[in-house]
Formats: C-alpha cells, sequence, structure tokens
C-alpha cells in the first residue's frame, strides 16, 4: 500500500503533522517503536524499581505521545520558549501555530485555566533579577499534568486511529530516498512501507539514530550546541513565591566567570525528580515532572549549561553522552545527587548527610560527588547560576539544596531546513520537532509538524493560507 504520508514517531510533532493531513482525508501511517499510551509504564515512577531497569524500549520518552506524555504537559504558550521554529517561519506565523496547538489540546481535554504573570510581584522580580544580571522570561503556560497529559494523548489516539493507520512497537531502520526524493521507510525487519512524503519527528531519543541517517544522506547541519547541567531541587518555599505568579520561571544568566549561557529550565512546583533511559546511547538522565493530583513538598528545575561546537569538532551527542555516562559509572548504573553544600566544600555527599539535610529527595539517586563527572567549567557556572537567582529565590544556594546529575538535552543535531521544515535538496523529506534541533518543547515540537503537514498538502495543490 501506498500512503499520501508516512511519520516516524508519534510524539507532539509527530501527531500534530498527522492530525492536519487526516483532516484533509490524507491516507497517513504514523509509526513509533514505542507502546500505545496505556501500556507504557515505568518500573522507577511506579516505585517498583529503585533505580532504571535499562527497558528495551524506554516508556518515558518513547511510544504513543512521544517524551510529552511523561511529560507534566506544561504548554509554553508564548514565542521565545521550547525551541527555535520562530527562526524559520518568522514569530508572528509562530504565535498563530501556537494559538492553534493550544486549542486543539483544550479540545482533546486538557485543562481550561492558564497562568499569564502580570501584576507588581512579576514587575518586582524581573527588576530584581536584572539588578544581578539574570533575564526573566514570563510565559504564558497552560498546565494539563503528567496524569491528564495521559489522556488528553490517549484521547488523540482514539481520534487519529479511526482516520489513519498507526503501527507501535515498530522501529523504523532507515528513510528511502531515490533521485533526491522521499520515498517511503524500511523497517527493522526489512518491511518496506512507500509514501510520496515522510515526516521524520523522531525526538531526542531518535537524535543519534537521525545522526546516522544525516550523515548518510549527507544533509547539511546548521550547528551544534548541546545543553548539559544538573536538576536542582528546594523546598517548595523557595520558589513559591514564584510559582504562585509564574508557574514557571525562566531565567537567561551569562557567568561571569566564563561568561557562558545559562539558564533555567523545566521548572516543577511540588514535582518529582525522575530518571530516563536512552538504550541509543545506553544512558541513564535526568529529568523532572508534577502530577497534577499527587503532589510532593519540593520544586525542581533543571540549570542547563549551552556550549556551541565548532570545527573540528562535531561529535556533541559523543561528547555530552561521555560526561553522562561518567555519572552512571559512578552511581552503579543509575544518577548522582549531591547537596550544594557538599559541592561547594569539595567532599562527596553520603545518605547520612542528606538525610541530615533540609530537603528530602524525590528521587532514588546515589548519593556521591558531582566534581569527578561535570568539567571545572559547568560547576563554576552553576555554583554561578545559583548564587545569582538566590535574589529572586531566597535559600536556593542553601547547602541544603539538591543537585542531581546529569541533566542533558541530546537536541543537538540542528538540520539546516527551509521554511516549510523540508530538507534542502531533497524533496518530499521533512524533519521536525526535537530530534531535528526545531523545538525543546511540546507546543513547537506540534506546530513544527503542522508546518511539515501543511507544505505536504499545499505540494498536493492545497491553499495554506487557510489552514491555521
Ligand atoms: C520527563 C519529561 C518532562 C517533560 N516536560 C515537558 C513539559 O512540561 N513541557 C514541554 O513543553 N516539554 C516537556 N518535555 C519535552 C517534550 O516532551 C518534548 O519537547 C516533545 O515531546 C518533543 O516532541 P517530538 O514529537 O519532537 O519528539 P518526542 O516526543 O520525543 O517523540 C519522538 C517519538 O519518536 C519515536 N522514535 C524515535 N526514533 C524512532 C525510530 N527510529 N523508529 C520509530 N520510532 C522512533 C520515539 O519512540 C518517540 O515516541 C518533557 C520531556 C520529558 C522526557
Amino acid at each position: 500500500m501506498k500512503y499520501d504520508a508516512i511519520i516516524v514517531g508519534s510524539g507532539p510533532a509527530g501527531i500534530f503533522a498527522a492530525t492536519e493531513l487526516v483532516k484533509h482525508k490524507k491516507k497517513v501511517l504514523i509509526i513509533d517503536k514505542g507502546k500505545v499510551i496505556k501500556e507504557r509504564h515505568c518500573p522507577v515512577l511506579e516505585g517498583k524499581a529503585k533505580t532504571c531497569v535499562n527497558c528495551a524500549v524506554c516508556s518515558v520518552v518513547s511510544g504513543w505521545g512521544g517524551a510529552g506524555s511523561a511529560s507534566d504537559g506544561k504548554l509554553t504558550l508564548t514565542t521565545g520558549f521550547g525551541g527555535n521554529l520562530e527562526e524559520y517561519i518568522g514569530e508572528g506565523k509562530l504565535d498563530q501555530y501556537i494559538d492553534r496547538v493550544d486549542r486543539t489540546f483544550v479540545s482533546f481535554g486538557a485543562d481550561n485555566h492558564c497562568y499569564e504573570p502580570s501584576g507588581a510581584i512579576v514587575k518586582e522580580t524581573i527588576r530584581k533579577a536584572a539588578s544581578v544580571g539574570i533575564k526573566v522570561l514570563p510565559a504564558r503556560i497552560r498546565h494539563i499534568g503528567t496524569d491528564a497529559s495521559r489522556e488528553v494523548l490517549n484521547n488523540m489516539y482514539l481520534d487519529l486511529k479511526e482516520k489513519c493507520d498507526i503501527m507501535l512497537n515498530t522501529f523504523v531502520k532507515d528513510i528511502i530516498v531515490e533521485n533526491g526524493e522521499a520515498r517511503g521507510v524500511v523497517l527493522k525487519d526489512d518491511g518496506i512501507y512507500h509514501a510520496d512524503s515522510v515526516i521524520v519527528a523522531p525526538g531526542r531519543d531518535g537524535a543519534s539514530w537521525l545522526e546516522n541517517i544525516v550523515n548518510r544522506l549527507q544533509l547539511p547541519i546548521a550547528s551544534m550546541p548541546v545543553d548539559i547541567g544538573v536538576r536542582v531541587e528546594v523546598p517548595d518555599s523557595v520558589c513559591e513565591d514564584l510559582t504562585e505568579h509564574f508557574y514557571e520561571v525562566k531565567c537567561l544568566y551569562n557567568t561571569p566567570t566564563f561568561d557562558d549561557r545559562c539558564r533555567t529550565f523545566c521548572m516543577n512546583p511540588s514535582g518529582f525528580v525522575v530518571t530516563e533511559y536512552s538504550r541509543s546511547h545506553n544512558l541513564v538522565t535526568v529529568n523532572g515532572h508534577s502530577l497534577k493530583k499527587t503532589k510532593s513538598r519540593n520544586t525542581n528545575f533543571a540549570i542547563l549549561v549551552t556550549k556551541n561546537f565548532t570545527q573540528p569538532f562535531s561529535n556533541p551527542i559523543g561528547y555530552a553522552t561521555h560526561i553522562g555516562k561518567l555519572a552512571n559509572m559512578l552511581a552503579g548504573g543509575g544518577i548522582l545527587l549531591q547537596r550544594l553544600g557538599d559541592l561547594r566544600d569539595g567532599r562527596r555527599s553520603t545518605e547520612a548527610r542528606i538525610k541530615r539535610g533540609m530537603v528530602a529527595p524525590t528521587a532514588n539517586a546515589q548519593p556521591g560527588d558531582l566534581s569527578l563527572v561535570l568539567p571545572h567549567r559547568h560547576l563554576v557556572d552553576i555554583v554561578e547560576f545559583l548564587d545569582a537567582l538566590n535574589i529572586i529565590m531566597p535559600g536556593v544556594n542553601h547547602s541544603d539544596t539538591l543537585l542531581y546529575g546529569i541533566e542533558i538535552k541530546l537536541y543537538s543535531l540542528r538540520l539546516e531546513l527551509k521554511h516549510t521544515l523540508e530538507v534542502p535538496g531533497v524533496r518530499n523529506l521533512y524533519i521536525v520537532g526535537d530530534g531535528a534541533g526545531v523545538s525543546r518543547g511540546i507546543v513547537q515540537a506540534a506546530s513544527s509538524g503542522l508546518v511539515a503537514a501543511q507544505s505536504v498538502l499545499e505540494e498536493s495543490g492545497m491553499a495554506v493560507e487557510a489552514m491555521l
């Protein structure tokens, strides 16, 4: 059977691409190596295992809904966050896509409430932060919640499975390109499926698979930044003045010693620190989420240091995974945990020291020493940023603050793409979402899927203008 479009990956990018195509009666096949949402279980998240058991396909990041379904579903509804899509389509258009994605999520059951930072406290926070060189970016946020997020994504599945073909538990081995045109995909069992267009949306977990394909097809790469850092955990009281007004405070900071760009990322009030496993890298890393119904007493967020590598170095994923693996090695296969005070004092953390502290960890992690893992430059950046953040989050640089390592964002392969997200030189091949370095969050990933789908529709002779 020949399809109008094959979509690799059923994360937000793939799902939204499919939604758009089936609305216009296109014949679509979605393929994902992970499971249907109801069968996605993580032994660690469900308390059945203490540390990551390295499942063949990690249910935290793979399967229907992609990485987004294990997330707490914070939809960031302001341009300037969650990716680079703006650079391809412009801010005005991105705004329209964000609105469209938001309305779609609400129509499938997302919470109606939206956080819109405004008022005297927000103004004062921005002023205070600026006095120490931190730029605070207020964003509109809709919080679906991890548990509710699964329901919303399942509703999308039930809707789509009536309108297109969906193959889960199916690994796509390769993309077929002939005479400069995408023609279909090859599965792990060598099964071949043909299509007029292929939309590749493999997420961060599929980034190194994509890297192999990019190298084989000699596709152009735009730049190669990589984000490495730690997840910070503090009592809710340290952040609650801010989280009440912003829900998530996004801060940018250039560190004094190395002039590196650092940012806070993915803040989870009353949330939980979680681990995620990448089989392709055999790597356990840190993340965080919050639940709508079950709450902890801690807030967690990431501090990430962005590094842009230039020639001759061309393996940023290798660099980041190398650091992550060092942490796994020292932590007996999992993630490391250290009190900020112990890091400053140049000693490892122990169970006893963590127990004596104010913050009870929400994740199972091995007390140890992050300075044996992170480069000096990253450590200095992180400590300097925490010291500066103290002005708007009093107590965040306290000795008992917990640091989990390593948090890595492997969306480091940024491809050169047309404004339609089609690959230059390969007709009808689109690469979208986090895996292409286009997005870094649910809303921009979903928007990028819409952009590609609308280009496919336009190629087939439809007028796109009225589609938003
Ligand atoms: C724990 C956690 C919390 C998060 N919280 C938030 C949040 O609150 N807000 C937010 O905006 N973002 C959050 N994110 C990030 C967000 O989930 C991603 O930005 C988003 O899901 C990216 O969408 P995507 O469609 O590009 O890729 P993904 O969602 O990663 O989906 C890619 C899919 O492709 C499949 N795949 C990959 N390679 C292959 C292959 N070769 N063959 C078949 N299938 C393949 C994978 O199995 C996966 O299901 C979180 C992520 C995690 C892990």
